[in-house]
């Protein structure tokens, strides 16, 4: 059985320490004793240190947004994962679909990146998916198979249980078109097929795959009671502590419910 990891990527829109804390301490409450879904938030990194000293003795984990794949050195304006790590980061995004279009991140630095942060120990949520004119052009699965095979190369069996891959179609994130559920699942079998090749089927079957794409309170259920999928990365409706919460009990009563 696979636990269910709801992530909420806070992107640009809350991080100073102020409006962190206010959330936080609204939200902390709400989720307490839920102990079936892993809890991520992933804040700007002006908002890490007092994310940790708020989250440390809570079941919600703290994530960070990006990273560089060096600990230290003339990299102007980059993250070290060494001073991810020591100020209480546990988790790590990697490859987001706006990293990728925005700033130009490639499969083969995002590959870079996966291996470092596996080598500091921090747990990476690597995303992958397709823009909507390759889904119209039928080209989902070659391009999914594409990242795969790049994002996670040279990663061993070991190594690729420790990570979360965050199936997110680029099409529904931010904009309110969620992936049916039935679309959502057609891909998440898709990735643990290419797993299951790559790698074996016992390592297919441990991998969390999430999905991400305006997941809000009312899609969330239908989404996580998918067999394949093993909760989200939430971006708009993480924000407030209300639809993160009603997010987060949708995974914990999909794992009640079977
Ligand atoms: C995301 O940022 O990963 C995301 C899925 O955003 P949203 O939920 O707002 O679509």
């Amino acid at each position: 059985m696979r636990k269910p990891i709801i992530g909420g990527n806070w992107k640009m829109n809350r991080g100073t320490p102020i409006e962190t804390k206010e959330m936080l301490e609204k939200f902390i409450p709400l989720v307490v004793g839920i102990d079936t879904v892993d809890i991520v938030i992933a804040a700007p990194f002006t908002a890490l240190i007092t994310a940790y000293e708020i989250l440390k003795n809570t079941n919600i984990k703290l994530g960070a947004q990006n990273m560089y794949f060096e600990d230290k050195g003339a990299f102007t304006g980059e993250i070290s994962p060494e001073f991810l790590k020591e100020i209480g980061v546990e988790y790590i995004i990697l490859g987001h679909s706006e990293r990728r279009d925005i700033f130009k991140e490639t499969d083969a630095l995002i590959n870079k990146k996966l291996k470092k942060a596996l080598s500091t120990d921090l747990k990476p949520i690597v995303c992958i998916g397709e823009h909507l004119e390759e889904r119209e052009m039928g080209k989902t699965k070659e391009i999914i198979e594409h990242q795969i095979n790049e994002t996670f190369k040279d990663i061993s069996k070991e190594a690729m249980i420790k990570i979360i891959i965050a199936y997110e179609p680029i099409w529904a994130i931010g904009t309110g078109k969620t992936a049916t559920p039935e679309q959502a699942e057609e891909i998440h079998i898709f990735i643990r097929s290419l797993l299951s090749k790559k790698f074996d089927e016992e390592t297919a079957d441990l991998i969390r795959i999430q999905y991400g794409g305006s997941i809000k309170p009312n899609n969330a259920e239908d989404l996580f009671n998918k067999e394949n999928i093993d909760g989200g990365l939430v971006g708009g409706a993480s924000l407030e502590s209300d639809s993160l919460t009603h997010i987060i009990k949708a995974a914990d009563k999909s794992i009640k419910t079977g």
